[in-house]
């Protein structure tokens, strides 16, 4: 029988936690402050932001967002960004990805302070988590590690099989997963004879990015399924990478989307925001 991995219910035991803890620190005078930039107006970036504001509040988070045209340049942004590393109220900054072609996304979130790299994408946090070391580690694959750990889904030992390779998603949960001494195997679209490496799978992490691309065939009986993949379909609603109708037979935990790893994201975004504010990731520059 399939269990579901409710993200969304999962994030908001998270969430009340958390606000406990937020609490606790404004009585002591520190109010954790999370500062996000959008740059354009991309639809999906727009729908994210309100997300990450509207979780913020929920557990008493300060937030404000810095919106700015499309047409701004790299060097306004990063002097945006150098102003928010030195104010310090703001515990940390998130710069909403992608970002308009005129910007090289790297030197942006270079520029980005470590210590307030809530996102965990800076070079320094990245070698960080790269070698055990604690650091913020980067909202998706934290979120699908929380989970996995919510339902006591043993890793050691298990072959974890990732599809995709993105510095956001596929590198770090195959790094987390090693960390926790599954077996990783990543694989990407160069990647031949995928379905013969998926079925090893004890553990499939799928973040493509192409709607059901994934589906029963794919997957060893028993396995466990987790669904990155956020594709919008025709009408508009959300489907994940995974055709979950079929995936379901075969699967022993599988996360929903929506209300799998997508609400679990927001929620680690807001626990690294604590972190930060309680100054555990200083990083001298
Ligand atoms: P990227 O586009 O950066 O990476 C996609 C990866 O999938 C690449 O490594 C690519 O391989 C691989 N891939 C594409 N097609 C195939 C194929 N046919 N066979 C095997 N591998 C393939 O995407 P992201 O990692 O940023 O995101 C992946 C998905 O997760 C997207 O749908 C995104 O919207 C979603 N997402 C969801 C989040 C959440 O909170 N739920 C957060 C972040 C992302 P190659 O490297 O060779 O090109």
């Amino acid at each position: 029988m399939t269990t579901l991995l409710n993200g969304k219910e999962l994030s908001e035991e998270l969430k009340q936690k958390m606000k406990i803890e937020v609490d606790e620190l404004k009585e002591k005078g520190l109010t954790p402050h999370l500062t996000v930039i959008l740059v354009g107006d991309n639809p999906a970036s727009k729908s994210y932001v309100r997300g990450k504001e509207k979780a913020c509040a929920v557990t008493g988070i300060s937030s404000n967002l810095i919106e700015l045209p499309d047409d701004t340049t790299e060097e306004e942004l990063l002097s945006i960004i150098e102003e928010q590393n030195n104010d310090d109220s703001v515990h940390g900054i998130l710069v909403q990805l992608p970002l308009p072609d005129q910007m090289d996304e790297q030197k942006i979130i270079h520029a980005i302070s470590p210590a307030k790299d809530v996102d965990g994408f800076h070079p320094i946090n990245v070698g960080k988590m790269m070698t055990g070391e604690d650091t913020f580690i980067p909202c998706t694959p934290y979120g699908i590690l929380t989970m996995l750990q919510s339902k006591d889904i043993s890793l050691e030992g298990k072959h974890a099989v990732i599809i995709g390779r993105s510095n956001i998603v596929g590198k770090p949960i195959g790094l987390l997963l090693l960390q926790e001494n599954a077996t990783v195997t990543y694989t990407h679209s160069r990647t031949k004879n995928l379905q013969e490496i998926t079925k090893q799978a004890d553990i499939l992490i799928v973040a493509m990015g192409r709607a059901h691309a994934i589906n029963a065939d794919y997957i060893k009986k028993d396995a466990v399924v987790i669904d990155v993949g956020i594709n919008r379909k025709d009408d508009g609603k959300l489907t994940g990478d995974v055709d979950f109708e079929s995936a379901k037979e075969k699967a022993s935990f599988i996360t929903p989307v929506p209300r799998g790893v997508g609400p679990m994201t927001i929620t680690m975004l807001l626990k690294n925001t604590i972190k930060a504010a309680k100054g555990l990731n200083h990083v001298e520059r």
